[in-house]
């Protein structure tokens, strides 16, 4: 049967790039396991992941960011009873896959890996070498894709739904996972398999050559699952778009424009409401409102997204508070148990390969 694997960072509040790009197709896997007894899926709020960030600690906010993160996997619609639910650093295999798989690991491939480059700041074209970036460069960003590749891993992933930026990891997990078993001549871990929902790369609304993340100091640039009516029209009627003034689709020359078409059409018809590629259908949407003005389309976009995601919002908040806080703690806690059962069959075998 297939197992899923999948992790979003306790960063701050989910928003729509991690609902289309990722939480919404794992609520999509969840309904089809329904038919598939043997399918197991597993999300963590990847808390471990979210230090690689912290410059300045502050527990009391990583606190609340973990619950926030948990109470957003639940208010998108995952349920507890049918899937796995639970914080990376209550499960310690995790970091101990990575400290074993990073005795395997290229530093190599690592160093050719964008991701630390686009959180530091730094151009696409600088290298490890370069002394400006590696006095910034801590070693956990660095190994980032290591222990994301443990998280997988340690469960048995056979399929990880995540957004376009997390392509070049899953490359990276598959090579980790060949070079463990090629160093301890085992058929051990299994290279899993990338699934990439049709929303791929939610761009921000203020820079469209930029994905939109949850950690961009302008809070303009996403919508997130808590903004209410008032505050989604204001986003999206304040996006930065070209200086033509109608509408038309082309990725390419009219980024700020397709991104908000793809947006439109990702909320009206939903994941499991597309069949081809996103483009058909962004491409029949835009030829409706041809000779429309950027208005037209913004306001069109603004009633989707507020119809969409008004549920989530309030099972949000009611999440939150259910039992003064304590169902979040019990769903943790649940969600906990299986993942160390899990991940410890894992860890068994593998100790077992390398003589521990
Ligand atoms: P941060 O800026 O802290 O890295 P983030 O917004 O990138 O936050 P993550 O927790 O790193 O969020 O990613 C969670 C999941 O959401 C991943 O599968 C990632 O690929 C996906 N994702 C993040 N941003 C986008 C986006 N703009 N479009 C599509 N998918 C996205
Ligand atoms: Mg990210």
């Amino acid at each position: 049967g297939a197992i899923v694997f999948s992790g979003i960072q306790p960063t701050g509040v989910p928003h729509l790039g991690n609902y289309l790009g990722a939480m919404q197709r794992w609520v999509q896997l969840q309904h089809e396991a329904a038919s598939d007894p043997t399918a197991k899926l597993y999300y963590s709020v990847v808390d471990l992941h979210a230090l690689t960030s912290v410059t300045a600690s502050t527990p009391s906010s990583l606190l609340q960011h973990r619950r926030e993160t948990l109470a957003a996997l639940l208010a998108v619609g995952l349920d507890p009873d049918r899937c796995v639910l639970f914080y990376q650093s209550s499960v310690p295999a995790h970091s101990e896959l990575m400290w074993l798989l990073s005795c395997t690991a290229s530093v190599g491939y690592l160093s050719r890996m964008t991701q630390w480059k686009s959180k530091l700041d730094i151009k696409d074209d600088a290298t490890f070498h370069d002394s400006a970036s590696r006095t910034k460069l801590k070693l956990g960003l660095f190994s980032y894709p290591v222990l994301m590749s443990a998280d997988i891993l340690v469960h048995r992933a056979t399929h990880v739904p995540v957004g376009e930026d997390q392509k070049q990891h899953l490359e990276f997990a598959r090579e980790c996972a060949t070079n463990f078993n090629h160093t301890h001549g085992q058929q051990l871990l299994v290279p899993p398999t990338t699934l990439l929902s049709p929303a791929r790369r939610v761009m921000s609304l203020q820079n469209a050559t930029q994905k939109m993340s949850k950690s961009s100091p302008d809070a303009r640039s996403r919508i997130l699952l808590t903004d209410d009516d008032t505050t989604i029209r204001k986003k999206i009627m304040g996006a930065r778009t070209d200086s033509i003034s109608t509408v038309s689709y082309d990725r390419h020359e009219r980024p700020a424009v397709a991104n908000l078409l793809e947006i439109l059409v990702l909320m009206e018809n939903g994941n499991s409401g597309l069949t081809g590629p996103i483009e058909e259908k962004t491409a029949e949407v835009a030829a409706e409102l041809e000779g429309k003005s950027l208005k037209a389309l913004k306001e069109r976009t603004v009633d989707a997204v507020i119809g969409h995601m008004g549920g989530i919002r309030e099972r949000f908040f009611e999440v939150l508070k259910r039992d003064d806080g304590a169902y979040l703690d019990r769903v943790a806690a649940h969600g906990a148990k299986q993942a160390r059962a899990n991940s410890e069959e894992t860890m068994a075998a593998v100790r077992t390969a390398i003589g521990l």
